[in-house]
């Protein structure tokens, strides 16, 4: 005979034979255990791309050359994968440094991209009833972190065209008091650099950090990073994303080491693995193939940019980055997207996600045959086009 289930023993449930009553007990006990505004959130989206041209998500369009995986592949034959990562990653700062001009006053460190940054430095501020800072519409990772950490989040509506109002900020943060100020620069998903007086304004005002976001970096001319030094609340993010290395996950935070020290406390040991270091300096030694391919996705941004000047019935935002914001007319935008997508392109559907952002989509810069593709699909799409 079967011995008893021990008290306290539950059988795993095959979901499909989940009766009512049970669902009802699950529910009540994930209602206990999760907090309201974490239930009331939704996971970050990624929709699957499978076979569609795959413009949706600021990735560069070029696959590395067979030179550059050969030499990569070679260079991972020395990973020592039974043994822990370097916990500093040192010789992938050491590059880091060198590649992007980190100035010598600022300590770094690295995330699981920069979204991870994100979430340390957040993390380290995490006292109830702090609160997050941030220009709207931006990024959504900057509000989604400070949700999950139970931080008060405060927006501040940009402009029509998307520019910084210096005096609105500034009360805001006079009102707020905020413990961190994100100020994604270019913005992401609007494109645009704010005025660098009005940053310097807000670097100035805070009481708290101010974090300029640059990962759009590699697509501007504009940045803030040889000034973090000259400044007791700044911190500067940079990603390794759009330039080519998405999916290495690479993220790399610039500040003063006395800030940097504390925000090093809520780091996960190695969280850069062996294989990302390794493959990181590798990248990074041949940063230049990836800095030409950058400058050209500009070239290609400018044609891009006139192309979808000359449709009618649409707004295109200019751009600082390697993505185009535009709105078509009112109402339009869901069908629009739907009909790129029924002409293979996938592109970003930002419409319904904030006020501002009505009748809006955005699309990355792609190679030149991906972007004709994609004017050519959307000139169909157009009603007023057609
Ligand atoms: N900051 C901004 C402004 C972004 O747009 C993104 C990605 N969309 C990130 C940070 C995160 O990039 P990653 O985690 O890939 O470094």
């Amino acid at each position: 005979m079967r011995a008893p289930p021990r008290s306290g023993y539950r059988k795993t449930a095959d979901p499909a034979s989940l009766t009512l009553n049970t669902m009802t007990a699950l529910n009540d006990r994930i209602d206990r255990l999760i907090r309201p505004e974490l239930r009331a959130l939704r996971a970050y989206q990624v929709p699957a791309a499978g076979e569609l041209i795959k413009l949706d998500a600021m990735e560069s369009p070029y696959p590395w050359p067979d030179w550059l995986v050969d030499a990569w592949l070679d260079r991972l034959r020395g990973v020592s994968l039974n043994r822990y990562p370097d916990p500093a990653a040192e010789a992938l700062k050491v590059q880091m440094r060198s590649v992007l001009d980190v100035p010598q006053a600022c300590g770094m460190i690295l995330g699981n991209g920069s979204d991870e940054l994100i979430q340390m430095i957040i993390q380290a501020v995490a006292v109830p009833g702090q609160c997050i800072m941030a220009p709207e519409p931006t990024f959504v990772m900057y509000r989604q972190i400070a949700t999950v950490c139970s931080l008060e989040w405060a927006g501040v509506a940009l402009r029509d065209d998307f520019s910084l109002e210096a005096d609105d900020m500034l009360a805001a943060i006079e009102r707020h008091r905020p413990a961190v100020v994100f100020l994604a620069w270019p913005n992401n998903p609007t494109g645009n650099l704010f005025d660098r007086e009005v940053m310097e304004a807000v670097v100035s005002c805070a009481p708290g950090l101010v974090v300029v976001d640059e990962a759009y970096a590699p697509f501007t001319d504009e940045s803030f990073l040889s000034a973090v030094p000259a400044y007791d609340n700044l911190l500067l993010l940079r990603t390794l994303s759009k330039i080519g290395f998405a999916g290495l996950r690479l993220g790399v935070l610039a500040g003063l080491p006395e800030w940097l020290a504390e925000i090093e406390k809520t780091r996960l040991p190695y969280n850069i693995s062996s294989i990302d270091q390794l493959s990181g300096v590798f990248a990074l030694e041949h940063y230049e193939v990836f800095r030409q391919q950058a400058s050209t996705l500009r070239r290609h941004r400018s044609d891009l940019f006139a192309g979808m000047q000359a449709l009618p019935g649409l707004q295109a935002y200019p751009s600082e980055t390697n993505f185009i914001l535009f709105r078509t007319l009112h109402g339009q935008a869901q069908a629009v997207y739907a009909e790129l997508m029924a002409h293979g392109i996938l592109i970003k559907n930002l419409d319904g996600s904030a006020p501002a952002l009505r009748d809006c989509l955005r699309v990355t810069v792609g190679k030149p045959e991906e972007n004709a593709a994609f004017l050519s699909a959307l000139r169909r799409a157009l009603p007023a086009a057609r």
